[in-house]
């Protein structure tokens, strides 16, 4: 994986704020990448809750969890992210994480929305910890369309600087609506 592919780039951030062992969140399983990073940062003390709706990113990531040893750190979820509250308390998680759009190799269809992925954020938002963090893969073009990245751009631009310091990453020289990193600290 090359480093400045966006989920390497990601993962970097996040190694650099968060701490082990603690409280994670990974609100697009998909391929269940960061599901495993987040195990790694977990390590025997620390948990991690994973959320798809579809059964093959739940079998995929559940096989990936069980070659590493790690199904005892992960709970893997089926159901969607803007549900996210019913699993987890405010000001519990120091990371939360989401990689929109749809699983590469699978359905396009079934992607993640506009709608659903603003009330996910914002119950993200109210689930992370003071000091936490939330990493945002926002993808466009293609299959994926400019809605979602709009909307959620739109959002994340108004949210209040008093409470959240939005960074926005840019691949500024890459073409063909290279995906973009949004990271969200809570202050
Ligand atoms: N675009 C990324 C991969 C994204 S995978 C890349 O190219 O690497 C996005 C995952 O989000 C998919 O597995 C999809 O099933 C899941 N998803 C879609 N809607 C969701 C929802 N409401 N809640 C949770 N997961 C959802």
């Amino acid at each position: 994986m090359k480093n400045s592919q966006i989920t390497h780039w990601c993962h970097e951030i996040i190694r650099s704020q968060a701490p082990r062992g603690g409280f994670y969140i990974d609100a697009t399983m998909g391929k269940g990448h960061d599901t495993k990073f987040f195990c790694e940062l977990a390590g025997e003390e620390g948990h991690v809750l994973a959320f798809d709706i579809q059964v093959k990113a739940i079998e995929e990531t559940a096989k990936m969890l069980i070659k590493n040893g790690y199904v005892e750190r992960a709970m893997l979820i089926m159901d969607g992210h803007e549900k996210m509250s019913k699993y987890a308390e405010p000001e519990t998680a120091d990371v939360v994480c989401f990689n929109f759009g749809y699983l590469p190799g699978g359905d396009h269809n079934i992607a993640t929305r506009p709608e659903t992925s603003i009330e996910a954020i914002k119950q993200g938002l109210t689930i992370l910890k003071r000091g936490g963090m939330m990493s945002l893969c926002i993808y466009s073009g293609g299959d994926s369309g400019f809605e979602e990245k709009d909307a959620l751009l739109e959002f994340l631009k108004e949210l209040p600087a008093k409470e959240y310091t939005v960074i926005k990453n840019e691949y500024f020289n890459r073409g063909n609506n290279p995906p973009m990193p949004v990271f969200v600290f809570k202050n």
